[in-house]
């Protein structure tokens, strides 16, 4: 590993040392509760998945393996991106006037600007291997849908995707990327679909939410023989593909000489880039090596973890998914069309939720302009302007990095920048100017 000075700011890993493997967490936490079947309350079966999904994907989403090879041809594409920058946020360290070394991963310098294409890449890739050439999906934000969009075209496959309408409307530079990369996109709820079309009924004026999206991208597969369902976050396989965030970092960490972390902050959505970053380091924590305090954090408008329950529900609007065992404030809750879209979810990843009720990470719900306040002062001090969701995260840190200017602590920091905010510069102009509702 080549040595690093006091003043280093960048951990430079070389190519090698992107992951070769996925890291499961069901390996050390083995009693995560199962999917049920919606119709009959049982275990879900590899079966009972087929239809949505390619093999080695539902083999993924079901085993208790702890490391699964990383294709070639995965880790080849994984190339043009990775490793991923750590960094140490000395000036925004300074811009807090805060004792803490505090780190950043960040992930917003992948093909679309987030972490996404992590598991775009595999998902796609494992489509490909069983002749599955059509993908559907929903995107939020539009990350997701976008990441998918770039990953399928590797492998000349098609992507149709179901966008969120508060966002299609509101972010129309992600369609421009999704068409870029060759997908279709609808706005959700669509005329498209039965559901799209049960839910434009019944809520004619919604601004759409990710759990409607899910719905109609879900029986869009399910009725074409053809096609695969794909989800970007929440479920089992995606949050092990985003493990490589966490491996990466922990080696950039030893690098920079800390053998502990005192504290990391993630923002959650669905929850796969903080599990990605934080089940790496949760594992280290189980043997013993390290004592980290894990913090997931949630918008205000969708607080999942800090104000939901922990019950099974559905990941979709109209109950066509499987039953998850997760956080969540019920599969009919509407978010608020809060700038952060890829964070409006009523639920959270199983994984993530038995986590959290475990007391083995904790959750904090952060209003958006708390949020962007925290993004503009680390844009100035580093140069990058995180995504809307990935303030949250910073907020996050903020808030301890000031609890220990107070206490006279100086705690290491790690936060996971998830993503760019070059596509959310409307939502910076509405912060700036002072406009942005404070939800
Ligand atoms: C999609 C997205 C999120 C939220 O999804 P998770 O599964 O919770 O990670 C957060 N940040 C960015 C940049 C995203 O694209």
């Amino acid at each position: 590993m080549p040595t690093m000075t006091d003043n280093s700011l960048q951990a430079l890993l070389p190519e090698e040392e992107i992951p070769t493997q996925w890291y499961n967490i069901a390996a050390d936490l083995p009693d995560i509760p199962p999917h049920l079947h919606p119709g009959t309350k049982e275990p879900i079966t590899a079966e009972d998945l087929a239809p949505l999904f390619p093999a080695a994907l539902i083999e993924q989403e079901l085993t208790k393996e702890r490391w699964i090879d990383i294709p070639d041809p995965v880790r080849d594409i994984y190339k043009l991106w990775r490793p991923a920058p750590f960094h140490r946020a000395k000036r925004f360290e300074e811009a807090l006037g805060t004792n803490a070394r505090i780190y950043y991963k960040y992930e917003g310098g992948s093909p679309i600007g987030s972490h996404k294409t992590n598991s775009a890449v595999a998902q796609a890739y494992f489509n490909m291997i069983d002749g599955r050439m059509k993908v559907t999906t929903e995107t939020g934000a539009g990350q997701w849908g976008a990441a998918l969009a770039f990953a399928t075209q590797i492998w000349d496959m098609s992507c149709e995707i179901w966008q969120v309408r508060s966002s299609y409307e509101g972010k129309p530079y992600r369609h421009a990327q999704m068409e870029a990369f060759g997908a279709t996109c609808h706005s959700s709820p669509s005329d498209l679909t039965d559901a799209g079309r049960a839910l434009r009924e019944k809520y004619p004026d919604t601004t759409g939410s990710l759990g409607m999206a899910i719905a109609e991208a879900v029986e869009a597969a399910a009725k074409d023989p053809a096609a695969s369902y794909s989800l970007g976050s929440v479920l089992n396989h995606v949050v092990i593909h985003q493990s490589i965030i966490g491996q990466e970092m922990l080696k950039q960490l030893a690098m920079f000489d800390e053998p502990q972390i005192d504290y990391l902050f993630g923002c959650a959505g669905g929850g796969s880039n903080l599990a990605g970053l934080a089940f790496p380091v949760l594992r280290e924590n189980l043997e013993g090596r390290m004592n980290a305090k894990i913090v997931a954090c949630e918008p205000k408008a969708a607080p999942s973890m800090t104000e939901g329950v922990y019950d099974y529900d559905f990941g979709d609007s109209v109950g066509l998914t499987p039953l998850l065992k997760m956080y969540t404030l019920g599969h009919e809750f509407i978010p608020d069309p809060v700038h952060a879209g890829g964070l409006r979810f009523h639920g959270m990843a199983p994984s993530v939720s038995y986590a959290k009720h475990e007391g083995l990470l904790d959750a904090i719900a952060v209003g958006q302009v708390e949020a962007f306040e925290a993004g503009v002062t680390f844009a100035r001090a580093e140069g990058i302007i995180p995504a809307s969701e990935s303030n949250h995260a910073i907020a996050g840190a903020v808030r301890q990095a000031k609890a220990a200017a107070a206490a006279g602590e100086d705690p290491v920091i790690v936060i996971g920048v998830s993503g760019s905010g070059q596509l959310d510069l409307p939502a910076y102009t509405e912060f700036l100017e002072g406009k942005m509702a404070d939800s």
